[in-house]
């Protein structure tokens, strides 16, 4: 199958940063493999199939370094009893019911209503952290075939928790060994998987152990020689600092390196309250960060030093944490949540929130995909999206992050395109019916939220 794009006004990001204003993109499978003005390439592959962007802005599909497609039933859920006061308490009131009243069917849906979600928003790889007590075991195969309906690009993984018992912990260890298993065999370029720990906070030496005992000897992503990754939340709120310093007289970061748990292929998701001591261990380590601005100014937990973070030379990705799938909108935050935070109008520069949304979130994907992503580039996955957005003021790859910032929006999104296939066309899905998943889900989310 080959396609070729033509006339767009083409963003490559990536290395070259280039503008292409007459653009067009030769794809052939899931990979690109010519980027020119479009009079040559129209004439080089005259039988391709084509697709023509009509001046539209053209641009790599957004990655998400960090999600949950397990909370799509929160929305709009008034949850019982008094508002939380603090970090704990919106687990123990919202999420740690939430994920227990999910079933099978549910978990389906939730993930498909994200999937519908991401592609109308551009989003086209996501890293995802699943939990549903109540239906582990083969939850992970569940959402990688809405992944694979959906056509888009996923690593996923089951959150390991002693919130649920011994029984519930070592059905998470499991079904993360299942599944890593299973990708590891199947080399499957839309799938991927990491081994799945909630937090410290609820996580005990024992089974700190018993995951790390799982991981080993397991064939890592990518089949590299640096062992499978883990993708954990790290001090999200201080109450992971204060338990890990009472219980066992160690700060979060320490604790997880003394067990085996950091690394290059290791995910860290959140590091909000981490002293400079563990900021340097991630370095040392080289283990990967997401940031989740919307969640943290959400839960009210405060913001990672991701500036200290990124001098240390650590890789920052942006993730949404289960908020919307729209990157652009998780970019904006990043850019106005350090300003407000830090009453510096310096912090976190447009620059800075672009490289993370692409450049660190293509590193963190590079250790699970085998083709590179979040850049038009030859040898790249052809992951790409199609803007109408009619700039009010010149626009170029210099200015583009503040474009992003203050005009353009996931909205603005007419066409998805994942692996070299058309996932959304003039706004229409193509691989999902998005009314019928809707309509699904709102009948599953009665029960859900009887349950809750
Ligand atoms: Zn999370």
């Amino acid at each position: 199958m080959s396609l070729l794009i033509t006339h767009g006004q083409l963003f490559t990001l990536g290395q070259r940063n280039e503008l292409i204003p007459d653009g067009a993109i030769y794809v052939e499978g899931d990979t690109i493999v010519e980027i020119g003005p479009t009079a040559s390439l129209a004439a080089k592959y005259p039988r391709a199939g084509r697709l023509d962007a009509g001046g539209q802005i053209v641009l790599p599909g957004s990655l998400c370094g960090h999600t949950h497609f397990y909370g799509a039933f929160a929305r709009g859920m008034a949850i019982p009893g008094a508002p939380a006061t603090n970090f704990v308490e919106i687990l123990e009131r919202l999420w740690w019911k939430l994920d227990r009243a999910l079933f099978w069917e549910d978990v389906r849906y939730s993930a498909l209503i994200c999937l519908a979600d991401a592609i109308r928003h551009g989003t086209t790889t996501l890293i995802d952290h699943h939990a549903s007590p109540n239906a582990i075991d083969g939850s992970l195969d569940v959402i990688a075939d809405a992944v694979k309906e959906a056509g888009l690009r996923a690593s996923l993984c089951y959150e390991v928790t002693d919130r649920n018992g011994e029984e519930g912990a070592q059905a998470g260890i499991t079904e993360n060994v299942r599944f890593l298993k299973r990708c590891a065999r199947e080399r499957d370029p839309q799938l991927a998987a990491s081994f799945g720990l909630h937090a410290a906070l609820t996580l005990s030496d024992k089974t700190l152990e018993a995951c790390v005992a799982a991981a080993a000897g397991l064939p890592p992503a990518r089949g590299d020689e640096r062992g499978v990754g883990f993708h954990i939340h790290v001090a999200e709120g201080i109450a992971d600092q204060n338990e890990s310093l009472r219980k066992y007289n160690m700060r979060v970061v320490e604790r997880l390196q003394k067990f085996g748990i950091l690394g290059p292929n290791t995910l860290a998701v959140h590091c909000v309250h981490l002293d400079s001591y563990e900021k340097d261990i991630l370095r040392e380590t080289g283990t990967l960060v997401t940031h989740q601005p919307r969640s943290n100014m959400n839960n009210a937990v405060g913001l990672p030093d991701v500036a200290g973070l990124l001098k240390r030379g650590v890789t920052v990705a942006l993730g949404n944490d289960g908020f919307s799938n729209n990157m652009f909108e998780e970019m904006k935050a990043a850019y106005l949540a350090h300003k407000h935070n830090s009453g510096d109008p310096r912090a976190m520069p447009g620059d800075v929130v672009m490289q993370m949304a692409y450049a660190n979130n293509a590193i963190v994907a590079g250790r699970f995909f085998e083709k590179p992503v979040g850049e038009l580039s030859v040898g790249a996955y052809a992951d790409i999206i199609f803007l109408d957005y009619a700039p009010p003021t010149p626009l170029n790859p210099g200015n583009l992050p503040w474009h992003i910032i203050f005009g353009v929006d996931g909205a603005h999104v007419t066409h998805t395109i994942a692996s070299g296939k058309v996932l959304m066309k003039d706004r229409r899905l193509t691989t999902l019916d998005e009314a019928a998943i809707m309509a699904k889900a709102r009948e599953l989310a009665v029960g859900v939220w009887k349950r809750i």
